[in-house]
């Protein structure tokens, strides 16, 4: 009986792993032609200057209109993307766009991409960092690049590509900081200038040592190594208060702005300047 079942069991598992290639690549396949047909869009989320509440720029994040599926969200294809290779035409993409759709905004404002873990491998990387401000004309100062300390798999890859880019006037964030791992020892080596606090520690924040201490450890961290720290989802205004109070100098989250299409960004801080 129980060797029926473990059998089963296997002969289960292993069709569940064939349908996940199967639907992966379809999923890849898809995607290459979803770049082409424009059926990516890019959201920006504000970012907020947590003293002056004056925005300071938007983190760019990709939605894919699907014809069947709908509107699919990055968690469900970045990582498929990242599989099948998809990601180095969908994060071009992304990139391109952001450099474009940043030059509506006022002057001061820039745009922060995520870079997949896979683009941070590439060696055309830099090249095509390069080419894309090059093509849309953006100046590197508002250009800001996230990666996660997974990302960097090989660090004689990512970090002389890191420092090159860092060279020509563009900023590197960590982004989720403190969900991988050895991030402390990583961080005095890596050539960054934001770490961006997870929203998970974000979401810990309740008036209490216990709960703000992560937060607060990054926080000193940062300022130790001369970083600055974005928030990121912040939800309530007692947890604008308590980042604030705790020296964060900026944050992101639906208590100011959800990810929205460029145009309504120009109007988010338009209003906000005026
Ligand atoms: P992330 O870079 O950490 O982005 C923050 C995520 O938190 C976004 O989810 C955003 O919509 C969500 N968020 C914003 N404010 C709040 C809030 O107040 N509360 C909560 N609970 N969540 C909030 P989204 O857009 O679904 O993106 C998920 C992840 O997908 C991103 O996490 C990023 O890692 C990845 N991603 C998005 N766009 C791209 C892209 O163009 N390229 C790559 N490589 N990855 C991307
Ligand atoms: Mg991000
Ligand atoms: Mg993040
Ligand atoms: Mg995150």
């Amino acid at each position: 009986q129980a060797k029926r079942a473990a059998v089963h069991g296997v002969v289960l598992y292993q069709a569940g792993m064939m349908d996940r290639r199967a639907d992966d690549a379809a999923l890849g396949r898809d995607l290459e032609e979803a770049v082409e047909s424009g059926q990516l869009r890019v959201l920006y989320q504000p970012m907020i200057d947590l003293e002056s509440g004056q925005p300071l720029g938007a983190e760019a994040l990709v939605r894919w209109h699907h014809p069947v599926r709908g509107i699919v969200g990055p968690l469900d294809f970045i990582p498929v993307a990242e599989r099948t290779g998809a990601i180095t035409g969908v994060g071009l993409f992304v990139l391109e766009q952001a450099c474009r759709d940043v030059q509506a905004w006022p002057d001061h404002l820039y745009v922060s991409v995520n870079l997949s873990p896979r683009q941070l491998q590439d060696r055309t990387l830099v090249p095509d960092v390069l080419g894309v401000l090059r093509r849309t004309g953006l100046s590197p100062s508002r250009l800001v690049l996230e990666i996660t300390e997974s990302a960097i798999v090989d660090d004689r890859i990512a970090v002389p590509a890191l420092e090159t880019l860092r060279s020509k006037g563009i900023r590197i964030a960590i982004d989720d900081f403190g969900t991988g791992y050895s991030s402390l020892q990583y961080l005095s080596r890596l050539p960054v200038d934001v770490l961006k606090i997870d929203h998970s520690f974000v979401a810990e924040l309740d008036g209490t040592r216990q709960g703000s201490a992560i937060t607060e450890a990054v926080i000193r961290l940062a300022e130790i190594l001369g970083l600055t720290t974005v928030a990121e989802g912040i939800e309530r205004p007692a947890q604008a208060d308590e980042l604030r109070a705790l020296g964060c100098q900026a944050g992101q989250g639906f208590l100011y702005a959800k990810p929205q299409p460029a145009a309504d960004v120009t109007r988010f801080v338009g209003a906000l300047l005026r």
